[in-house]
């Protein structure tokens, strides 16, 4: 007897189909791509359940003739290509023909379509991929596409699918993404029967990134026989965190994503922000088809360039040459080299750090002697890392250092006992504090404690968020963060952490929510359900929550705040690097000073 069988067709269709479509955004994305490649101007989305129940695209489009309805399901049935050589001057989005069946193998799916010449709209009805029926309907041009109840027909698949929040996040991130490129189409989605997004035609890709994210941006663009490319960034000066700057790229309007494209960014932009940090970024590419293969990944998620230099040359020249060609910036190249030795006035300094906290901070040094170097030191740094410990015990215990002043609004002078000069970063001074604190206390009570607003802080919120934040209460709870839902796109914060003792702007308390219901990247598929990510990324979240917590650099201290700080931070067990692993503390030792000097 032979093991071997031949598959049937439908079986066949059903494995092919976890390639092209792999949760409701595949869906969104594969119609939608259809609708653009029907010409259309107007793209309705409606969804119900994150689109797991429902995914409806409705476009005023070329449509479809009778005939062709009925071709359209079947594979490798496409209006986009005859041949293979074609694939290397397409510019539609779609071309091997197997979106609609296979959609149509996983779902049930009607298509109700008309062109310009149809005298009815005809409606096809496929049940687990086989024609229902086809009947006549009240013409309307276009096309409309309803599909129902995704995976019903292959359980194994529906169980990967996430919760409603998480799904509708990510069909709203790449309807976003498709919007921005095709900036004079209009786009209307409805999750629920709630208008979300509403997007109008716009004259260029600056208007359509203002409409959708609110951005000014400044634009740059490169063009030579081969490749042509408009950036659109934000100044250096007004950099966000890396998980709240926004980076797209596109090909020929095609989303993709590309390392190549990120190095060039990230290079063009070295030295001018600070690490950590990530300028705000969209990258439009134009290049002749035939120099780049787009028919290497099954959702057409990357393209390939003949050469790696192709992309990376034409983004980083049109960045380099804008942020060269001087407006104005806060940079460090901009400062005068003498305002750096300019002389400070030396104050004398009158506080004294409170007894326990020095034998605190002496306590921690002794132990974590005891326990060894933690993770974060690599070996080749033990060495210098004992070295500092011992003198920040020497600080600490014999209490014998001075304030010098503030540097910049923005670094703690220190004069030591021994006639070091200590430049302390008052901000990551005081992250690495509330990482400690908020660390210990969570490793203790698996949970942070809260302390109630007097007056609740009102926060907004975009309405896809909002699914995930109602998802994630109860984490954002653990994390010292009570709120309630306000609304269709507000919330309410109620308690705060308890360590926090000034209150965070209206910006960071946002920063701060996204981070903790954002999804950590997901690496493989194989993490089904829903498990809680909380403890696999709490590292990171809890870094975001006392970075955000934190005195920002360029704020004026007084003496006393600036010996709280120094406090704080001689009471943490490793006051050397902050939790994003940028040093803390910078030391000239008299030593150094005298032979820069000149006096040895
Ligand atoms: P592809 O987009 O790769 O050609 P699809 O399976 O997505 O394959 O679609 C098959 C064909 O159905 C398309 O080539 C097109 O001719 C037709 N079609 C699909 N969606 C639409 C639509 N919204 N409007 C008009 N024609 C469509
Ligand atoms: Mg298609």
């Amino acid at each position: 007897m032979s093991k071997i069988v031949l598959l049937d067709e439908s079986t066949i269709n059903k494995i092919a189909a976890g390639e092209v479509i792999e949760r409701p955004y595949s869906v969104v994305k594969e119609l939608v791509e259809n609708s653009l490649d029907a010409n259309a101007d107007e793209i309705i989305i409606k969804l119900k359940e994150g689109g797991k129940k429902q995914i409806s695209v409705i476009d005023n489009g070329d449509g479809m003739s009778k005939e062709d309805l009925l071709l359209c399901i079947k594979k490798h049935a496409t209006s986009k290509i005859k041949k293979i050589e074609d694939i290397f001057s397409v510019l539609s989005y779609g071309f091997r023909g197997e979106a609609l069946a296979t959609v149509a193998e996983v779902s049930k799916t009607e298509i109700i379509s008309a062109t310009e010449d149809s005298e009815a709209s005809n409606k096809l009805i496929i049940e687990d991929g086989k024609i229902k029926s086809i009947t006549e309907d009240t013409k309307r041009k276009g096309t409309a596409i309803n599909v129902y109840n995704l995976f019903y027909t292959v359980p194994a698949r529906q169980k990967f699918l996430k919760t409603e929040g998480y799904e509708l996040k990510r069909i709203m991130d790449w309807i976003k993404s498709i919007a921005a490129a095709n900036y004079k189409i209009k786009f209307k989605v409805y999750n629920e029967n709630d208008l979300v997004l509403d997007l109008k035609e716009q004259q260029n890709y600056a208007g359509r990134i203002k409409e959708i994210f609110n951005l000014d941006l400044i634009k740059s663009d490169y063009s030579d026989p081969v490749v042509s490319s408009i950036v659109y960034f934000s100044k250096p000066s007004e950099v966000k965190d890396i998980i709240s700057s926004k980076q797209m790229f596109f090909v020929n309007n095609r989303p993709i994503k590309n390392d190549t494209i990120s190095k060039a960014i990230y290079k063009a932009f070295e030295s001018k922000v600070p690490r950590g940090k990530k300028p705000h970024c969209f990258v439009f590419i134009k290049i002749d088809p035939k120099v780049i293969d787009i028919n290497v990944h099954p959702q057409k998620l990357e393209v390939r360039t003949k050469s790696e230099n192709t992309f990376y040359f034409s983004v980083y020249e049109s960045i380099k040459k804008k942020l060269e060609s001087g407006f104005e910036l806060h940079t460090d190249e901009n400062y005068v080299p003498g305002l750096r030795t300019k002389i400070i006035s030396l104050l004398e300094s009158k506080t004294q750090y409170a007894q326990n906290k020095i034998a605190k901070a002496h306590q921690n040094i002794i132990e974590e002697r005891k326990v060894g170097p933690k993770k974060e030191d690599n070996t080749k740094n033990i060495l210098l890392l004992e070295q500092k410990r011992e003198l920040v015990k020497n600080i600490a215990t014999e209490k014998k250092y001075r304030i010098i002043g503030q540097l910049l609004n923005t670094y703690i002078l220190v004069e030591t006992s021994s006639g070091s000069l200590l430049i302390i970063d008052q901000h990551v001074a005081e992250e690495r504090y509330y990482y400690e604190k908020f660390h210990d206390e969570y490793m203790k009570n698996r949970k942070i404690a809260s302390q109630s607003l007097l007056v609740p802080i009102s926060l907004e919120f975009e309405p896809e968020d909002m699914g995930l934040i109602k998802e994630k209460k109860e984490n954002l709870k653990i994390l010292g963060l009570d709120l309630d839902i306000f609304g269709k796109d507000s919330v309410l914060i109620r308690q705060i952490p308890l360590q926090i003792n000034v209150l965070p702007s209206k910006d960071d308390l946002r920063q701060m929510i996204l981070d903790i219901i954002s999804e950590p990247e997901i690496k493989s598929e194989t993490n089904v359900g829903n498990a809680n990510n909380l403890e696999k990324k709490l590292d990171h979240i809890i870094a975001t929550m006392a970075c955000k917590t934190s005195i920002k650099a360029e704020t004026h201290l007084t003496e006393h705040a600036m010996s709280r700080i120094l406090e704080k931070l001689f009471s943490t067990k490793n006051p050397y690097t902050c939790p994003h692993g940028r040093p803390i503390i910078i030391e000239l030792t008299k030593n150094e000073i005298e032979k820069k000097i000149g006096r040895t």
